[in-house]
């Protein structure tokens, strides 16, 4: 069965002493619930994070990773650092990642390898921009990328496979794809699953959305049955929004 999943991802912001406050935060409002939550610091706090949620339900996982294990990759972090400090998942192909460093689906493929290699968890963010969206050329975007960066996987591998979709056009905009797009997108893809290896596969397959959730439109979009949960950007930096997000569930 696939599980519901809230993870907030931080990206470039929150020192140590921001990051700490946040958790303390985080600490005293999230509920027990049977939503997987998790938060994703920039890798200078994921230790001290991680101690201070390591007896919570709260996960705590990497923004990214290098593909290679180690070497002379400077500014660079591997999935066995992340490992060595009990980081299990991370987040991979984020449209800034794409957008700012490059990031094809191609090296996406080997980051996703090396992840599952090392026996941690990815949530694999794909998604159209907005001109691809306007020329209905979503459908077609969103197959290539995941047909590029995880159709070579073993069908064991997609036990470690969480899919994030999020149209760029509705990150960190406040516009949001409404719960019918994201439901048809997911609804897609869970079929474009099926068709490379089988239903039974596909189902089991957890597919957040993001792209502007916010407490007030959170239960709708989660609502659509092939919206596994959510990725959270700006509304994961204030502890009353990101819990009224999971309590949305
Ligand atoms: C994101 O960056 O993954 C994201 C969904 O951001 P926001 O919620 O701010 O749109």
């Amino acid at each position: 069965m696939r599980k519901k999943i809230v993870a907030g991802n931080w990206k470039m912001n929150n020192d140590l002493a921001e990051t700490q406050a946040l958790i303390s935060d985080l600490k005293s409002s999230v509920p027990e619930t049977d939503v997987a939550v998790m938060i994703a610091p920039a890798f200078t706090n994921l230790y001290s994070a991680f101690q201070s949620l390591k007896d919570s339900n709260i996960e705590v996982i990497a923004q990214n990773m290098h593909q290679e294990s180690k070497g002379a990759y400077t500014g660079e972090v591997s999935a066995a650092m992340l490992k060595s400090i009990g980081v299990k998942t991370v987040i991979l192909g984020h449209s800034e990642r794409r957008e700012y460093f490059g990031e094809t689906d191609e090296l996406l493929a080997k980051k996703v390898d090396a992840a599952i290699a090392n026996g941690m968890k990815v949530i694999f963010c794909f998604g159209e921009l907005l001109e691809e969206r306007k020329s209905d050329k979503h459908f077609e975007v969103v197959k290539t990328q995941l047909k590029d960066a995880l159709f070579h996987l073993s069908e064991t591998a997609w036990e470690s496979i969480v899919l994030a979709y999020e149209p760029v056009w509705a990150i960190g905009t406040g516009e949001t794809a409404s719960p019918e797009q994201a439901q048809e997108i997911h609804a897609f893809v869970r079929n474009e699953i099926a068709d490379q290896y089988d239903q039974a596969l596909a189902d089991n397959v957890s597919i957040l959305y993001g792209g502007s959730v916010k407490p007030g439109n959170a239960a709708e979009i989660f609502g659509k049955p092939d919206v596994d949960g959510g990725l959270i950007g700006g509304a994961a930096l204030n502890a009353a929004d990101f819990t009224a997000i999971i309590t949305a569930f």
